[in-house]
């Protein structure tokens, strides 16, 4: 057996170091998920005890504002109020059945009268089971094999989408996934993201088998990077004319950007929509709720009422169907300007005190998502250009803001996340953090 890796002191949080080094005796590297472990950070990932709002607070009473929310889930911020005493009710009636309840109908309900191109849902409890599900259905819907991904692009912890993956692999570099065969990912091609003549060319020699072509509706797992003009239109166009279909992953996306997602904030109609989506973080409001859905015809073949087999002993939960459904139900015009106002703030300031302290950096932006790219390129459009960051100038921005009280997203290949709870005063720390935060960039260019 080998020792467990010590956790690295910090003074500033010896009860989270103290929790660290506990945890990582019985959990594998300390963590549930790879990222929070903060190893393209270094240091001590912070246990939260407890978040209200867009504060977070740790184990040692110390609180921050929060530019994570969960990954996206928390577009209200924490705890909201509706949301809470919505779980509690829910709770009160009792946590899981196991046979269907009329909140799963409501849920379903509320997501095909947000998202028009979807007449059809089915609930999950991870984002993960959604695209594994749908990409599945894909395959049984067109009865062939080949999955066509792009590279930068997370879509969870598929086996046959763990190729070329975008944030925790690009953070880890991991040169391969060990524990997946060359079976399950033999069948998936990656291309390089906004790149038409390489799909054209993948198209050319395999269209006859490629089931699908899943994308994330705009990219957040390399960093955030949106389709080019006129990329989603000829995804559309070319899996149509090859009978292939269009899935477009709207996890991170998903009522976030808009209440109808990316596809309603890119706006291009029904002709050009996907045949099916996959959501996740927002339409659970924190709890384990996700789903897949899209054309009735390819819903249609799912167990029971056709052969493609999907189901799961917690879906449609009792308790996170109420909190999506109470989240959802809050995400008002108001909510989504709030969010995209808070998120300007943000973003302008942290380009205005990187300029400031003369650190090279670019701001990707797509809606009210956004993230910071420390390099010296003009633009980031694939996972490529992703990649040529300078992370010891994140690392030493990451850990200013987060001794000055801001918790980012440990690592430079994530978004930013905001939520309408970041008032003026929770935005005025995060501005005032980031003149040092930019100067320790420039201390920390180049030292990794
Ligand atoms: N798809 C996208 C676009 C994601 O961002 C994520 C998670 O970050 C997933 C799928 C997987 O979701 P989950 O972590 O709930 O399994």
């Amino acid at each position: 057996m080998t020792a467990p890796t010590p956790a690295p002191t910090s003074p500033a949080a010896p009860v989270s170091a103290a929790l660290f080094e506990r945890a990582s005796a019985v959990i594998p590297g300390g963590v549930n998920s790879p990222v929070r472990a903060f190893r393209a950070v270094g240091g001590t990932p912070r246990f939260i005890a407890s978040a209200r709002g867009p504060y977070l607070t740790d184990a040692d009473g110390r609180e921050y504002v929060d530019l994570l929310c969960s990954w996206g889930p928390m577009i209200l911020g924490h705890a909201h109020p509706n949301v809470l005493a919505a779980v509690d009710a829910a709770a009160r009636q009792g946590f899981s059945f196991g046979t269907p309840t009329e909140r799963e109908v409501m849920l379903a309900e509320a997501i095909v009268a947000r998202v028009e191109p979807v007449e059809q849902v089915r609930l999950v409890s991870s984002g993960t089971e959604a695209t594994m599900s749908a990409i599945r259905l894909a395959r049984g819907f067109t009865g062939r094999p080949v999955i066509v991904k792009f590279a930068g692009h997370y879509h969870g912890h598929v086996d046959a989408l763990l190729a070329s993956a975008g944030s925790g692999l690009a953070t880890f570099a991991l040169p391969d996934t060990p524990g997946v065969t060359g079976t399950a990912a033999g069948d998936t091609i990656v291309l390089p993201y906004n790149d038409t003549e390489a799909l054209a060319e993948v198209f050319r020699q395999h269209g006859d088998r490629i089931a699908c072509v899943i994308t994330e509706a705009a990219a957040g797992n390399m960093g955030v990077v949106r389709p080019q003009p006129g990329f989603t239109a000829e995804l559309r166009r070319i899996t149509r004319e090859h009978g292939a279909l269009l899935v477009s992953d709207e996890v991170m996306t998903g009522f976030r950007v808009s209440a109808a997602g990316w596809y309603g904030f890119e706006g291009l109609g029904l002709e050009h929509a996907p045949d099916l989506l996959t959501f996740g973080k927002v339409m659970g409001g924190g709890f384990p709720a996700a789903a897949f859905g899209g054309r009735a015809d390819v819903m249609a073949h799912l167990a029971p009422a056709g052969p493609v087999y999907q189901a799961g002993t917690l879906s449609g939960n009792p308790v996170a169907t109420a909190a999506g459904l109470a989240t959802l139900s809050a995400c008002t015009p108001a909510v989504y300007a709030a969010v995209e106002a808070a998120a300007t703030t943000v973003r302008e300031a942290a380009s205005a005190a990187l300029s400031a302290a003369g650190v090279p950096h670019l701001v990707n932006t797509a809606g009210s998502m956004f993230s910071v790219f420390f390099t010296e390129r003009e633009s980031v459009t694939n996972y490529d250009e992703a990649r040529q960051q300078d992370l010891g100038a994140f690392r030493g921005f990451f850990h200013s803001m987060l001794d000055q009280g801001v918790h980012l997203p440990p690592s430079a290949f994530e978004a930013w996340f905001l939520s309408a709870s970041h008032d003026e005063t929770a935005l005025g720390r995060i501005v005032e953090a980031l003149p040092a935060a930019a100067r320790a960039a420039a201390e920390g260019a180049g030292s990794l």
